[in-house]
């Protein structure tokens, strides 16, 4: 009996050393993906509306989506800073979506009141041996790009800000040119850049990555010339120009490599055409952004384990409107397609072609007559202002501000750890969930 009992515990034994043996213990030892590549973009401005409205005229012409909008991962993500009027601006936003900490409106990485400085998910990367690429549509050391590696009590220190940017040795700035007081001040920065080692690119055929592989690089087409600071709006663009998808292409090639990069791209100026309540300019920028995402995705379709792309807003801008009181129910967004040029360069064109009479350009640039009489008493940027609200009106597009608003923007993601960015976030959430998937430490 007792050998029985022995043989039947021994067979008990076995069984269960057997199921242990069996269980899912391999799946465990797998190793946890990590983001090795991780792309922030940000869309200054673009809100819920921006987003709802250029796919609504894609639509109408028969096109895709947005690319961003497809992506497995959303969330609706609020944007307030911490001063008693909530409503942020880009350097707070930024701050905010780079260090995950909370400042004043035009604030870069800091607390004022305690001086106390932030550290960004950049500088983390760098810190991490990751290759960072700042990279942006406006100047490099705009509110947004500034995030990432300035602290400066204010937004508008730009002398101080591109001497942070040298300081900071990461290793791609790419985008529109530096805001500096005058040429004498450009000319110090682009001398103490240089001092900092960086290399200037004025265009991609200047690239060598064999050459430059250890080099930091500073590329921009307008690196030089004031005022430079930006790339020419979507709507505005001529066939040679390099647009913000041009320079992510170039980043991915020269920040790829064994131990990963940090990448953060802006569309900075869906926020200035939004401050002019301009709506075709708007969705074309937005269209644009979109491009720039897209190269993201075409690494992510090489790379989908060891990839994050993250694509955010650091606020709304102008209040952005589906639906005007003109046009109630009514929309035809494919109105806006009679405007030839941004509404900033049209006003310039009034004041340059004095040989046409301006109802003549609006008709030739906005498919709108309008009487002679209704340009006698106002400047060019007021015509241009009321040429283009006429247009947005008919459109069925609104705006309701020529600021900045406090409504919650979207943040979209794909791949390693994007299952995370779902439901109700805030803009400091997005560097914590970023630093779980890519698995990077702050060294003391
Ligand atoms: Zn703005």
């Amino acid at each position: 009996m007792k050998t029985i009992r022995f043989l039947k515990l021994a067979l008990l034994f076995v069984a269960i050393t057997g199921l242990l043996s069996f269980s899912p213990k391999s799946e465990n030892m797998k190793p946890k993906p990590v983001a090795k590549y991780v792309f922030l973009f940000i869309g200054d401005g673009m809100g819920i509306n921006h987003i709802l409205i250029t796919n609504e005229y894609l639509k109408m012409h028969g096109k895709a989506a947005l690319s961003f909008t497809k992506l497995p991962y959303f969330a609706l993500t609020t944007t307030n800073c911490i001063d008693s009027m909530r409503i942020t601006d880009s350097a707070a936003a930024g701050t905010a979506i780079a260090t995950g900490k909370k400042t004043k409106s035009g604030v870069l990485g800091m607390l004022p009141t305690t001086g106390e400085k932030f550290i960004s998910i950049a500088e983390i990367a760098k810190q991490n041996n990751m290759k960072v690429g700042i990279l942006s549509s406006v100047g490099m050391n705009h509110a947004t790009p500034a995030a990432f590696y300035a602290k400066q009590k204010s937004r508008s220190m730009y002398k101080e800000i591109a001497e942070d940017m040298a300081l900071s040795q990461f290793d791609l700035f790419a985008g529109g040119g530096l805001y500096a007081a005058d040429q004498t001040e450009l000319q110090y920065l682009l001398n103490n850049l240089k001092s900092n080692n960086y290399n200037f690119i004025f265009n991609e055929t200047q690239f060598n990555k064999k050459e430059h592989s250890n080099k930091k690089i500073y590329y921009s087409v307008n690196a030089d010339k004031i005022p430079g600071y930006a790339i020419p709006y979507r709507i505005d663009q001529k066939e040679n120009d390099v647009v913000l998808a041009d320079y992510v292409r170039f980043g991915i090639d020269y920040l790829e490599n064994p131990n990963g990069f940090f990448m953060m791209a802006e569309g900075g100026k869906i926020d200035w055409s939004s401050h002019d309540n301009d709506g075709a300019t708007t969705v074309q920028e937005v269209i644009d952004f979109d491009l720039a995402v897209q190269e993201a995705l075409k690494f992510y379709e090489k790379h989908p384990d060891e990839t994050l792309i993250v694509i955010t807003a650091d606020h709304e801008t102008g209040g952005f409107s589906y639906g005007s009181r003109e046009m109630a129910y009514k929309t035809d967004f494919l109105k806006i397609d009679n405007q030839k040029m941004s509404e900033e360069v049209f006003a310039e064109e009034l004041t340059e072609n004095k040989t046409e009479t301006a109802n003549k350009l609006v008709a030739k640039n906005f498919s709108l007559i309008l009487k002679d009489d209704y340009f006698k008493t106002t400047s060019s940027k007021e015509i241009s202002n009321q040429v283009t609200d006429s247009l947005n009106r008919s459109a069925g597009i609104w705006w309701t501000t020529g600021a900045h608003t406090g409504t919650a923007v979207l943040t979209y993601a794909i791949g390693v750890g994007s299952s995370q960015f779902t439901g109700f976030i805030d803009n400091t959430d997005i560097i914590k969930f970023i630093k779980k998937s890519a698995v990077i430490e702050i060294k003391q």
